[in-house]
């Protein structure tokens, strides 16, 4: 008997995940890429022994079937340490002000509470969010309401200074967006992923991850730089022609361009001297003046010293793409110049001056639109093209929602070649 053939268009976590149950399940596969590298939006580039990841990214331990298919002790990965930094300039000169986990680290969390940064009612009831979204199992944190994260906030009473000094910028750089309108059950799961486990960077960089899949499903397996223009249940089209298989999965998302896009500016720089030795992300307290852009700083080759080559450090700048939208700034050269202005009002002129900017890119579309009122729930949804379907767009955006999509298609895709009956001819979809 011969075997099955699977087509798989897109070879990011989500299409290199469903390709790997295929062939567990003893289907062929062939994967398809217009981009001449696997990942997607994981990826990260190698300049000069500087690793560059394709904005900044971590891994979360905690993710349940990400820790299933990711080995990160053969990723060797390292963590981030609970906690963050934050830099306040609200009297004069900018301080940088540690904000301890006060759960992990209660006496850290008391001397915050003291430190002028956050009330102990603050650090109260951040202990009891942390004991909230870690009652129950993950799908809890998808019962209730629905508002955005914002409104949650406020709903669980959190002073203003807390919420634009910590969340603000903490979560502007999870979610790509400025105004917290994510919805908060997404804000529950994610609040629960960093209070269970550690946020890690594997040692060859993000795109290591997709990487270390792909070299798993062999290279023969892949048909990269191939842009498909159309797909139906059983054939994917490219260079002008329908190639026909057994199957048909679409592995990434049409719907770029359509509504709000939340994209992220990333500086990457090379520094003599870390502006910080910790192990902690930096968090711009005062994101909330319409004059600030930057998210956070980290400096990755803290956490891995494989992100720099010896002697030097990597700090990496993070910008959500509404910001320089709303300041009227699109040039990478003003966004740079910007952000400098802001990184030596922090750490010095002087100092900042002598970073060398490694780059400065952007990536558009980097996370599908959650906001509220959406009933999000932690089961991957239907596509709408009427073939089989997996991405992040499909769940929520990150690792752990593409990986669940991809489960689910493989089911999907071994069920219809057992049951070939069952299928229901639709015409091909064009891209
Ligand atoms: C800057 C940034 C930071 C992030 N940080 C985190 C984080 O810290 N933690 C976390 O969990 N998640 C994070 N995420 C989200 C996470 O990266 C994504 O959820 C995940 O990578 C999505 O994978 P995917 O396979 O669904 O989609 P993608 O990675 O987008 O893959 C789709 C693939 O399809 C290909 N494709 C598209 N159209 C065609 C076509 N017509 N023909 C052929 N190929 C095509 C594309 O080239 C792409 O390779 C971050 C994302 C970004 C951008």
């Amino acid at each position: 008997m011969t075997e099955q053939r699977v087509a798989i268009v897109g070879a990011g976590v989500a299409g290199l995940h469903c390709a790997s149950i295929l062939l567990e399940n003893g289907l062929e596969v062939l994967i398809f890429d217009r981009e001449t590298e696997v990942g997607g939006r994981m990826k990260t580039t190698n300049m000069d022994g500087f690793l560059l990841d394709h904005g900044f990214h971590v891994l979360q331990t905690a993710y349940p079937n990400a820790s299933r298919v990711i080995d990160y002790k053969a990723l060797r990965c390292k963590p981030f340490q609970p906690g963050a930094l934050v830099v306040d300039s609200r009297k004069g000169k900018p301080k940088i002000r540690r904000m301890a986990d006060p759960w992990r680290q209660p006496i850290r969390g008391m001397i915050s509470a003291f430190n002028g940064f956050a009330g102990m009612a603050d650090l109260l009831r951040i202990a009891r969010l942390r004991r909230d979204v870690l009652k129950g199992t993950i799908d809890t944190q998808f019962d209730g309401d629905d508002n955005t994260t914002m409104e949650w906030l406020h709903s669980r009473g959190f002073s203003e200074s807390m919420i634009q000094r910590f969340f603000l910028p903490l979560f502007s750089g999870i979610f790509l967006e400025s105004d917290l309108r994510t919805n908060e059950r997404m804000f529950r799961f994610v609040f629960r992923m960093m209070s269970k486990g550690k946020m890690v960077l594997p040692v060859d960089g993000i795109g290591s991850v997709p990487a270390k899949m792909a070299e798993q499903i062999g290279e023969d397996k892949f048909r990269l730089g191939v842009r498909i223009g159309g797909i139906d249940e059983g054939s994917v089209r490219f260079r002008g022609e329908a190639h026909r298989f057994d199957a048909v999965v679409k592995a990434f998302s049409e719907s770029e361009g359509d509504g709000p896009s939340r994209s992220v500016w990333t500086m990457h720089l090379d520094a003599e001297k870390a502006p910080f030795r910790s192990k902690h992300i930096l968090l711009n307290g005062n994101l909330s003046e319409p004059s600030s852009l930057i998210a956070h700083v980290a400096v990755p080759s803290n956490v891995q010293s494989s992100y720099a080559p010896d002697g030097r450090n990597l700090v990496t700048v993070t910008i959500v793409g509404d910001r320089v939208t709303a300041a009227g700034i699109q040039e990478p050269s003003s966004i740079e110049a910007a952000a400098r202005e802001e990184l030596g009002q922090w750490f010095g002129d002087g100092t900042v001056s002598t970073w060398k900017t490694l780059d400065v890119n952007c990536v558009e579309n980097a996370l599908p639109e959650i906001g509220a009122g959406i009933r999000l729930t932690n089961q991957p949804r239907q596509g709408e093209s009427g073939a089989t379907e997996c991405g992040d767009y499909l769940l929520h955006g990150s690792v752990e929602g593409a990986l669940l999509t991809a489960e689910k298609a493989a089911q999907e895709i071994i069920e219809k070649l057992k049951n070939p009956t069952s299928s229901n001819q639709q015409p091909m979809r064009r891209f």
